[in-house]
């Protein structure tokens, strides 16, 4: 499942085509893929054509285009785009090869006048586009990361209602670590529960938390609250470094689903020192790494390194 670095690099190889784009025709060949839509394709058909995608915008593991229409009184909206389990974006040249599993085209001509195609791959249907209206975030600033945009453009402030709810991510430069704290150190639950709650710090799945907490060396139920600041600030520190060099190196390709606008892998599998790493030696002390069943997914840890402790 895509986390923060696979949906940044679709993000940041969509906008410099998609911005200032404008939508001159769309094809679906899957209504599926348009279920979180709730007026219907049609719908999104009607209201989307002729859109100017103003820019390219992702919080956590949120992707979205504010929108611009011709005439005064338009409605602010955006599209929302959802990879789920393995939901891709392509972007073609007009008339490139199909690719399998292609849900929906949305056909766009480039402010530089070049006729491309954003494709919607998805095999699972767990993904989706829809169109959103867009809301004042929470705290009144930045909705989320985009390419360099004037400080007075009029979707910079705002979020898709949808996404709203969702906690700024540790890379997110209005990320408050102060707020966060004061939350994390009242959970019980185990730290890795807490990473993954997207109402707290977004962005982050089952590949960036296992690495992040190898990287503290903290066990994955080892109680949030048990857990001291210094450790905690050693932690965010862990998080953000992996996410940014995962960031760089286009993210992780563990199961073949996930792709960057070209169609290709990324490179962080072989930073992976955690995840999927069962009976790998432990790059720090050579023990075997372990993979515990949680929560219906799996948990990769060093038995060594990474005890279960009364405090933290
Ligand atoms: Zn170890």
């Amino acid at each position: 499942m895509p986390e923060l670095p696979e949906v940044e690099t679709v993000r940041s190889g969509l906008a410099p085509a998609l911005t200032g784009a404008r939508v001159l025709a769309i094809e679906i060949f899957d209504e599926r893929s348009l279920k979180r839509h709730k007026s219907g394709p049609s719908d999104f058909v009607r209201s989307l054509v002729g859109a100017r995608i103003a820019a390219v915008v992702r919080r956590g593991k949120f992707i979205w285009m504010p929108l611009e229409f011709d005439g005064a009184g338009a409605p602010r909206l955006a599209l929302v785009g959802h990879l789920g389990m393995s939901g891709q974006m392509l972007l073609r040249k007009r008339g490139d090869e199909p690719d399998k599993l292609t849900r929906v085209i949305i056909h766009c001509e480039t402010s530089r006048g070049k006729l491309i195609e954003f494709r919607f791959i998805d095999q699972r249907l767990f993904g989706g586009l829809q169109l959103d209206e867009l809301v004042a975030t929470p705290d009144g600033l930045t909705g989320g990361f985009s390419s360099k945009a004037a400080k007075t453009a009029w979707w910079l402030n705002l979020i898709p209602a949808t996404a709203a709810h969702i906690a700024r991510d540790p890379l997110d430069v209005n990320f408050d670590a102060e707020a966060v704290w004061s939350r994390f150190h009242k959970k019980h639950s185990g730290v890795k529960r807490v990473l993954l709650d997207q109402q707290l710090m977004s962005g982050i799945g089952n590949i960036y938390a296992d690495e992040a907490l190898w990287q503290a060396k903290l066990h994955y139920d080892q109680p949030a609250d048990s857990i001291k600041r210094a450790t905690f600030d050693l932690l965010l520190a862990a998080v953000r470094s992996i996410l940014e060099k995962a960031v760089a190196e286009g993210g992780t390709s563990f199961d073949e689903q996930y792709k960057n606008v070209n169609g290709e892998s990324g490179y962080f599998d072989v930073s992976l020192n955690a995840y999927g790493m069962t009976d790998q030696p432990c790059p720090r002390c050579g023990k075997g790494i372990r993979r515990d069943s949680w929560m219906n997914r799996g948990s990769h840890f060093c038995p060594n390194c990474q005890r279960l402790r009364k405090t933290a």
